[in-house]
């Protein structure tokens, strides 16, 4: 077996003496393959770059035909070098021809030689090029010299990153890191955002690759490792003493991997091949990030996480740079860009120059999706690897309600996303006109448009948007975001704040909606098969209630002098209702016998969400004071289709006959007894849904602040006698009855309905 001549060290000292070296770039890239080649032994050195329409394209040779240089190449997966930048994995053949992927490229001269190995560029853990050596005797490359290509194609990587290599593109073809690139997430937040790329965990970057003494080297090396084993134990420790259950579980798979013997040894291999420490942990985390891309199995790809999390924590003690964006020096025109955050973390940024959020993992359930939503900041959720494909400044651009985002976008791209934006602003300032006009249809049904909230910062909303009231505030998000259970005062200082915020208008706030997605990381997780099935909502407050009591007497106390409206969520039949009324009437007389100040008045409502309460309308609306349709959760429970799972939410329509009709029994039922009825879910807020709504009966709906101008928008177009008439006749007829939307669309379009 050949080893590397003078192994990998000089190698990279002379790289490194060729990278500053006063030339253009293809002479630099020309001297750097020819010294690759002369230190591995081998006939060929080649250098693949990724271009932007994602083809490999040679950009040096030493032993091919130079001819071939900027001529040849080759789709990302087709031939050797395809391959190896698809599976970002290196590939050692000893025969090379016999490999099924081998593809002749009779140009480059490579017939004659036999065996092969190539080595992926990888940058984030993403491929950017391709570099191989050649022989042309059939031989079997050392793992060391695995290592060695490997190492040196970091510096491939720095200087491919560095822009340089862009200057002697032909065509203009845009490299793959510099190019445009257009991704697909989940639409968490409506909204165009035009802007450039702040990372919230700014990526280290390590500038000094070159060890100087390896042996000192490894001592840095293990002087983080230790230090970073010193404070997970740390966390570890502390997260047990505060009764963190599940947190403790992650932090402790965290250790187990940081105790990982092969990823220890594959860290101490890439120093010794003559990297400083930091450069040794980028090697290895690239490879693990490449992995981690190409990882189906759940399990795994979280064990790569962690390597991942583990490798920042080691780069960041290596290099002494911070680990989050610094607050004060947001630039205009922010796109954050982060793996996942907290909520509060999202606060702490300057809304007004926030153009956009983009998260790698976090989803539309997720709490900072919920902050993002109330403060209006457009966001994508679930966008694969995006942390590692852009650089800080890049331009961006996000659509909130597709989930489509183009990182460094073309001139064309980026001139019909301004016009959208531009459009949507005006749209915007329509709306903001419409503010005073009363929401009246054309033949003169007016229709009561209310403001859904969870925040205090959503408060303001109401004024701004002019909603009627507050219609759904869900009081769990203040629970979510909290770090532990809030206490009586807290709760009470909470309510105040919304009550006192919206002096002038009714507030309805709901009972603590958790279970199922809604957890909180402070109570113990109950495993359960069906959690949407499960022991969540009123069900969580009846049988426990304490909880409520506590919730309770906090609205109460927050609402002296002032009307209170309370509302329970997920009501199954009359008795639960009855049973959560009881306990709220006695909270009011317990204030009541000490004197405490009293709401003037005391409104009681159900959330009319499970269907068996469908078959009780007529005596819930008898006790209630007003009712409030879930349906959100009443759609999911009819059409038995998880509202949050895309696979069969999309599967059934809102607008179709059997909801439309269960929709209409509840105001029919509200209508009889006197009991006004309010929808509050998701549909209300969309205008088409909207003008449905109407059509059956409904005159109350709350909805997303953003949603209220288009649907009044669509309310002062509409003669809602005509819509009624239209819709009765499709729902007694047999047509549609799996989707009216398309009907109805018609209807909206033929009579200019402003959708
Ligand atoms: C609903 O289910 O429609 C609703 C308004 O409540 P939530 O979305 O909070 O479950
Ligand atoms: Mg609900």
């Amino acid at each position: 077996m050949r080893s590397v001549h003078g192994g990998p060290r000089l190698l990279l000292r002379r790289l490194r003496e060729i990278s500053a070296e006063p030339v253009n770039a293809q002479a630099r890239l020309d001297k750097i393959v020819m010294q690759i080649a002369a230190n591995m032994v081998a006939e060929v050195c080649s250098v693949y770059v990724l271009r932007a329409d994602q083809r490999l394209e040679l950009y040096a040779t030493e032993g091919l035909n130079r001819e071939a240089v900027h001529l040849t190449t080759m789709q990302s997966g087709e031939g050797l070098v395809g391959l190896i930048a698809q599976s970002a994995e290196p590939l050692a053949l000893s025969e090379a021809h016999e490999h099924p992927a081998f593809s002749y490229r009779p140009e480059t001269g490579e017939e004659v030689y036999h065996s092969f190995l190539g080595v992926p560029i990888l940058r984030g853990g993403n491929t950017v090029g391709v570099l191989v050596v050649q022989n042309k005797v059939r031989r079997t490359y050392s793992e060391e010299e695995v290592e060695a290509l490997q190492t040196t194609a970091m510096l491939l990587a720095e200087m491919i990153a560095s822009g340089e290599l862009q200057s002697i593109a032909k065509s203009a073809e845009l490299l793959a890191l510099n190019g445009p690139l257009s991704l697909k997430g989940a639409a968490i937040c409506e909204g165009v955002g035009l802007g450039y790329v702040l990372l919230h965990e700014p990526r280290v970057v390590v500038k000094n690759l070159l060890a100087e003494d390896v042996q000192a080297e490894l001592r840095r090396l293990d002087t983080a490792i230790d230090a970073m084993r010193m404070s997970i134990d740390e966390l570890v420790a502390h997260g047990h003493r505060m009764g963190v259950g599940e947190h403790r579980e992650v932090l402790e798979s965290v250790r187990m991997v940081a105790n990982d013997q092969g990823w220890l040894r594959r860290l101490r291999e890439a120093a010794m091949t003559g990297l400083t420490a930091e450069a040794a942990v980028e090697r290895v985390q690239n490879d693990a990030r490449a992995r981690m891309q190409r990882q189906t199995d759940p399990y795994l790809r979280d064990r790569l996480h962690d390597l991942d999390d583990l490798a920042n924590r080691l780069l960041h003690q290596l290099t002494g740079q911070t680990y989050v964006a610094d607050r004060d020096s947001v630039p205009e025109n922010a796109i954050i860009v982060a793996r996942n955050m907290g909520p509060a973390a999202l606060l702490d940024y300057d809304r007004a120059k926030l153009r956009g959020l983009i998260l790698e993992e976090g989803g539309p359930a997720s709490h900072v999706a919920i902050v993002a939503r109330a403060l209006g900041v457009a966001t994508v959720g679930l966008v694969p690897n995006i942390t590692s494909l852009v650089e800080p400044n890049d331009a961006v651009i996000i659509d909130g309600s597709t989930g489509d985002v183009h990182v460094r976008p073309q001139p064309d791209v980026r001139t019909a996303y301004a016009e959208k934006a531009r459009l949507r602003a005006r749209r915007q300032e329509q709306y903001a006109r419409l503010r005073d006009v009363p929401a009246v249809t054309r033949d003169g049904v007016a229709v009561a448009l209310h403001m859904n909230a969870g925040l205090t910062i959503d408060a303001p909303f109401v004024h701004e948007t002019g909603a009627g009231s507050i219609g759904l505030f869900r009081t769990e998000l203040q629970f979510m975001l909290a770090p532990r259970f809030p206490r009586m005062k807290e709760q009470y200082q909470f309510y105040k704040t919304v009550l006192d915020a919206v002096p002038d208008k009714p507030v309805t706030f709901r009972t603590l909606d958790i279970g199922s997605d809604k957890v909180l990381p402070y109570m113990a997780k109950i495993d359960e098969e069906n959690p949407a099935l499960g022991w969540r909502a009123i069900r969580i407050g009846l049988d426990r209630p304490g909880l409520l009591r506590l919730q309770l007497r906090a609205m109460l106390k927050a609402s002296a002098g002032r009307d209170l409206r309370v509302m329970f969520p997920m009501i199954a039949n009359v008795a639960e209702f009855d049973l959560a009324k009881a306990i709220t009437l006695r909270e009011m007389e317990l204030i009541r016998r000490h004197e405490h100040g009293m709401p003037t008045k005391l409104e009681l409502g159900a959330m009319v969400e499970v269907p068996a309460l469908l078959w009780e309308l007529d005596q819930i609306a008898e006790r209630a004071d007003f009712l409030s349709v879930g349906s959100n959760d009443l759609v999911q429970y009819l059409y038995a289709a998880d509202r949050d799972n895309t696979r069969v939410s999309k599967r059934y329509d809102n607008l179709s006959t059997p909801v439309l009709r269960a929709l209409k029994s509840i105001v029919d039922a509200g209508d009889r007894a006197g009991t006004p009825v309010t929808l509050c879910g998701e549909m209300g807020g969309r205008p088409l849904e909207a003008l449905a709504l109407l059509a059956i009966g409904y005159r109350s709906l709350s909805m997303s602040p953003a949603s209220i101008g288009p649907v009044k928008a669509m309310i002062l177009g509409l003669d809602l006698e005509q819509a009624r008439l239209f819709l009765a006749s499709l729902m007694g007829s047999d047509e549609g009855r799996h989707s009216l939307r398309e009907h109805l669309r018609q209807f909206a379009a033929a009579n200019g309905v402003p959708l």
